[in-house]
């Protein structure tokens, strides 16, 4: 595994890690509140209970002491006096007063302030009990009653006996005899309950004794305490209570808080760690890409080296990136001699379409979108040569495109290394046709040198020896057939050292005015002798001076007068004109033989090129001739082209240009005086 692989997992080993123990936390919190929740639900604190029932069992005793004090203030006699109205006033939620036995055992009550209640309290089965149980011992004792009006809290009864100054008897019986009445508290059950923090709202106390619930709060009426409750027992003077507390349905929002609080920030943790990672992941993958496409570079480079057969090279190439840059068609094209883009392959399905022409090709884009198409140039020396187009499947980003760019370069170095070799390959063929062409020629030419000159001897010795033992007439047909030979080696020479010319590093030409109106005329007189008997027209303009070399201009009307003669019937006329034509000279050559067909009027100036047909065939030459014309018409920045003479035949057409006075000579000439 290498580095960079080792530290990606070692970077996402930290987050990892710390994501667990975020959402370990969460968890342990959220299992926690559970708890939390769970134990304030069901198990209210016991202390609860506790602190509620020693709110009552002090309630009921501090009634108790009142009650003492109240009984001390009468000095033992039921009466309602100003001291016991003060007593009452001292807890506004009890109501004091005295309770005195009436006919048939009841006991009447009446309250301070000189109300007169009449309330019986012996109608309470539990306050006659508990008036009994109060009028045989010397302490208060309580007892709940209904509560008035009825459905209200139980009323809570606490009475003492009185019985009249002094010591009170100590035996039942004189208890009984001796007894005056009571001292009575009376409170609602539920003024018992003491308002603890947090009581009414989650949690619910209730007050029971044996018979039923005497008060409670925070608690939904009717609904009995959840066997989990908590329970504490209150024992004052007789009254054997219990207190219970619970926690209510409604607990307190902070544990749910800090559970969501937790589990957000487990989230968000776990997201942030996931973020991380996915930007290490994101890098590691574009560092791959990127790796990638180098090493796609790098593997293009040798694969495009194996190679310079074009047929080879592309589909490797195109296959190869193709493949790493998910291109689903590719396209390449290649600049032709006309200056065309010419698509020369192609591949895949949604192969683009292609580009004519280079000069509508520009840089690549920055990125291309998936199934769009780029088109990248391929340069050499700053020079477009062809381009490739290619469709991304699923798009490029900059470093592809990018990619994409230095292989294309490295392409068009391998396509200008495989036109070289084609270039050299064609000039290789060209070399060896020329060589073998040249063969042909020295051959022809040795071979119709030996036969002129073996003629000319022939004749010449046939007549220096035995010429006077000829008639006339056969020594005259001797004559001429040697001046015939002498003629035909002159063109041998001729061609030979045309030949000579063209083979000699360069023909060199010196510049220089030309009168052409004088050179013209001078080269046809010495050229009639060739034509033999053909009509030659000759039309010269006066004073076409040009800008030439005389002898190569004179080289040039003797070719092309030689192939009007070699090439055109016997008695056919020939015509020379020379004439301006804008900046040039115009010397045209126009004959009335066979012409030559448009499709070899090119070639015809190449050098050993002769057309194949009959009449040529006919003619002895070896195909120098117009190469050479073209050579030196080359060298003086002129043109030669053939066409059809009117009427019929060949017509040749050179032009070189005029030999024009500087302007600024002129322009200095007439420069006006200031
Ligand atoms: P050569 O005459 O020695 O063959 P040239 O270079 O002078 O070589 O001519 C090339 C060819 O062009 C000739 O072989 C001939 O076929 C053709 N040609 C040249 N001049 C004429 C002409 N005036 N009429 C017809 N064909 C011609």
């Amino acid at each position: 595994m290498d580095d960079r692989s080792q530290l990606t997992r070692r970077r996402g080993a930290i987050p990892a890690a710390l994501a667990g123990l975020i959402l370990l936390g969460a968890a342990g919190g959220a299992w926690t509140t559970a708890r939390a929740l769970h134990r304030e639900r069901g198990h209210a604190p016991p202390a609860v209970a506790s602190a509620e029932a020693a709110v009552v069992a002090a309630r009921l005793q501090a009634d108790a002491a009142l009650l003492v004090t109240a009984g001390r203030s009468m000095a033992g006699v039921p009466r309602v006096s100003a001291d016991l109205a003060a007593l009452a006033r001292s807890d506004p939620g009890a109501s004091i007063g005295i309770g005195r036995p009436g006919a048939s055992g009841a006991v009447l009550y009446t309250g301070t302030g000189g109300s007169r209640d009449a309330l019986d309290l012996t109608a309470a089965p539990a306050w006659r009990v508990a008036l009994e149980v109060a009028r045989d011992g010397d302490q208060p004792v309580v007892a709940v009653g209904p509560g008035a009006p009825a459905g209200t809290d139980q009323t809570v009864m606490q009475a003492l006996a009185l019985y009249g100054p002094g010591a009170p008897p100590v035996d039942v019986t004189g208890r009984r005899q001796a007894l005056l009445g009571y001292v009575v508290l009376m409170r609602p059950a539920a003024s018992l309950l003491g308002a603890l923090p947090g009581t009414g709202r989650n949690l619910a106390v209730e007050l029971r004794s044996a018979d039923g619930v005497l008060a409670a709060s925070g608690s939904a009426p009717g609904r009995p305490a959840p066997p989990s409750s908590a329970a504490s027992v209150v024992n004052v003077n007789g009254a054997n209570w219990v207190v219970r507390a619970w926690s209510t349905g409604s607990p307190s929002r902070v544990p749910w808080v800090v559970l969501f609080a937790g589990l957000a920030v487990a989230a968000i943790g776990a997201a942030v760690v996931a973020g991380g990672e996915a930007e290490s992941t994101r890098l590691a993958r574009a560092a791959t890409a990127r790796s990638n496409e180098l090493s796609l570079v790098a593997r293009t480079g040798p694969l495009l080296q194996q190679s310079l057969e074009l047929g080879d090279l592309l589909p490797r190439f195109v296959v190869e990136i193709s493949d790493e840059l998910d291109l689903d068609g590719v396209g390449i094209s290649l600049v032709s001699d006309a200056g065309q883009l010419m698509r020369v392959f192609s591949l895949g399905v949604g192969e683009p379409a292609p580009v004519t022409d280079p000069s509508e090709l520009s840089d690549p884009p920055a990125s291309v979108p998936a199934a769009g198409v780029v088109t990248v140039p391929l340069q050499r020396g700053g020079r477009v040569v062809g381009a490739l187009t290619a469709r991304a499947r699923s798009g490029l980003d900059g470093s592809q495109v990018e990619t994409l760019r230095a292989v294309s370069d490295l392409l068009a170095a391998a396509l200008g290394n495989a036109r070289l070799l084609e270039d050299e390959q064609a000039m290789v063929v060209q070399l060896r046709d020329l060589d073998r062409l040249k063969t042909t020629f020295l051959g022809s030419v040795s071979h119709d040198l030996r036969t002129t000159v073996t003629a000319i001897e022939g004749f010449a010795t046939l007549l220096a020896t035995h010429g006077e033992t000829f008639a006339e007439e056969q020594r005259t047909d001797f004559l001429q057939r040697i001046e015939r030979n002498a003629r035909s080696l002159g063109v041998l020479v001729e061609d030979l050292l045309d030949f000579a010319r063209l083979e000699r590093a360069g023909v060199s030409v010196t510049l220089q005015p030309v009168d052409l109106s004088e050179l013209v005329p001078n080269v046809v007189d010495q050229m009639y002798s060739i034509l033999g008997d053909r009509p030659l027209a000759v039309s010269v303009a006066p004073a076409v001076v040009a800008r030439a070399d005389p002898g190569a201009m004179e080289r040039i009307l003797i070719n092309l007068l030689s192939n009007a003669a070699k090439y055109t019937p016997a008695g056919s006329a020939v015509t020379v004109s020379l004439e301006r034509d804008g900046a040039d000279a115009a010397l045209c050559v126009s004959d009335r033989g066979a012409g030559i067909p448009p499709a070899e009027r090119l070639r015809i100036f190449e050098r050993f090129y002769r057309i194949d047909n009959e009449d040529a065939n006919q003619v002895r030459g070896v195909g120098i001739g117009l190469a050479l014309v073209r050579q030196l018409v080359d060298l003086q920045r002129g043109t030669v082209a053939v066409d059809d003479a009117p009427g019929g035949g060949a017509r040749f057409r050179v032009t070189v240009p005029l030999d024009v006075v500087p302007a600024h000579r002129e322009e200095e000439l007439h420069v006006p005086a200031p």
